[in-house]
């Protein structure tokens, strides 16, 4: 199936007035695929799995931006760590520790979100409000390989849009209250929003949104 080139240049049109930065969720396809959407100047790239992003990733033009944006186990980390531009889904001090262990060896400083747990489902990975607290409050300084930039969070899978809305609204009151909180950077992203809920992540304040099944089609 090709990529939707007219979403997509509609939705680049859209969110470059609004500050809003896309990654384009290309967990299952191609190579082929992300290559047509990066002749089409599209940088940024999620992935969820390990491997999947480490084969892509030495297929692929080195000038790609990877996110990744699926659960990562401890043990997985230093397969990523020399070229990840972005981890989402941090959701521990354990994990956190990890990535900071493989920054330092690199010697590279490694972007990092915290994800919280909005949704009210139990399968959804994150850290719930105590949870986020204890860790940015507990003495981190010596994460110096680790900047924290910001909240990554995903919405109830349902078709309740207002309780959507809240969701995301709920995560933007934590941005704010904890931005100044990590030690060695300010935060900036605020990671919210996929195909079908994007435009009422933009309106509670994301400013990056995931997506993936609106550019490259359904996932089967
Ligand atoms: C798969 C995935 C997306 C993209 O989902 P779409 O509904 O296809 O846009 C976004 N974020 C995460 C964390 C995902 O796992």
């Amino acid at each position: 199936m090709p990529v939707n080139s007219e979403f997509y240049k509609n939705i680049v049109e859209e969110l470059k007035t609004k500050n809003v930065t896309l990654v384009a969720v290309s967990k299952t396809k191609p190579a082929e695929e992300i290559l047509e959407l990066y002749k089409l100047g599209q940088r940024d790239f999620g992935e969820n799995y390990v491997q999947e992003l480490s084969e892509k990733y030495e297929q692929l033009p080195k000038d790609i931006r990877w996110h990744f944006i699926g659960h990562l186990q401890s043990n997985k980390v230093k397969y990523i760590a020399p070229f990840v531009s972005l981890i989402h889904g941090v959701d521990s001090k354990k994990l956190l520790t990890e990535i900071n262990k493989q920054g330092e060896k690199l010697n590279r400083v490694i972007d990092c979100l915290l994800q919280v747990h909005i949704a009210r489902e139990e399968t959804k990975f994150g850290l719930d409000e105590n949870e986020l607290h204890e860790l940015l409050t507990t003495n981190y300084t010596n994460l110096t390989h680790v900047r924290i930039r910001g909240l990554m969070g995903m919405a109830s899978f349902t078709d309740d849009m207002e309780k959507v809305r809240h969701e995301f609204k709920s995560l933007k009151l934590l941005f704010d209250k904890y931005s100044l909180a990590f030690h060695n950077s300010p935060f900036t992203i605020l990671s919210l929003g996929m195909s079908a809920d994007y435009k009422i992540a933009i309106e509670e304040g994301s400013n990056m949104v995931r997506i993936g099944s609106l550019l490259f089609g359904k996932r089967s």
